[in-house]
């Protein structure tokens, strides 16, 4: 199985070489994604230490107010030399502030034109910002995921219409999360991938603990609850849309 956005290096979790052996061993996959020069780094060592770890690597809205055009040849220079599967994450962010929506666009504009040139699927992240990520991807021919999708089931068909998939993540397992069980249930597992965010949004029945993607399976457990699916249907479906979209 593919735990296709997860942020298990040095600089976010502490024992994140003990958490990719332990993956390595339960045979679950993981799409390391960064979040700036450093971090693509980090995650591009891993991807050429470890077999389940394939590496997505991008500036992120995060680092907006420091990100400057020394990092977008740094950035090229990484996807150039290494064997990189994904531009991610990427994307934009007025949760936080929409105060710089303008650089926040530009940053996310310049990676979608290097995907496009050098080929590469993408890991987008939208939160509050959806209509306007949309407006963007669709000047674009990209193929990607649209990391944990917190839309609607119509604006997540506009995507799957772009090449997207839509990741689901730990919160599908909260209590009373009626609006994404009624996205799953109309969705089709084709176009479906399932992620954790570690160390982040951790599922039940781990809520309130960190995250790792050996919880991956309590995700999956749940989209086969909701689709009366078997576990391993859902892994394999998940598997080979997660391989379908990142050439794997
Ligand atoms: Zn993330």
């Amino acid at each position: 199985m593919f735990d296709t956005h997860c942020h298990i290096y040095k600089t976010e979790t502490k024992n994140y070489k003990d958490i990719i052996k332990k993956c390595l061993n339960k045979n679950i996959n993981l799409i390391i994604n960064s979040v700036n020069i450093k971090t693509s780094k980090e995650v591009i060592k891993l991807s050429k230490k470890y077999n389940n770890v394939y590496a997505s690597i991008g500036l992120n809205y995060d680092e907006v107010e420091n990100i400057n055009e020394k990092d977008f040849i740094k950035l090229e220079r990484l996807i150039n030399k290494n064997n990189i599967i994904a531009i991610g994450e990427i994307g934009l962010d007025y949760y936080w502030t929409k105060d710089n929506k303008d650089k926040q666009k530009y940053i996310f504009e310049k990676q979608l034109k290097l995907a496009e040139e050098y080929n590469l699927p993408v890991i987008i992240h939208a939160r509050n910002s959806i209509q306007d990520v949309y407006d963007i991807l669709k000047k674009y021919n990209l193929k990607g995921s649209m990391h944990c999708f917190q839309g609607s089931l119509e604006m997540a068909k506009k995507f799957i219409n772009l090449g997207f998939k839509i990741g689901i993540d730990g919160p599908i397992t909260y209590k009373n999360n009626k609006k994404q069980i009624e996205l799953i249930n109309n969705l089709d597992l084709k176009d479906i991938l399932v992620e954790t965010d570690s160390p982040y949004l951790t599922p039940e029945p781990n809520r309130g603990k960190k995250n790792n993607p050996t919880n991956l399976i309590y995700i999956i457990n749940k989209i086969a609850e909701i689709k009366k699916e078997t576990p391993e249907k859902v892994i394999e479906e998940t598997t080979k849309n997660t391989k379908e979209i990142f050439n794997i």
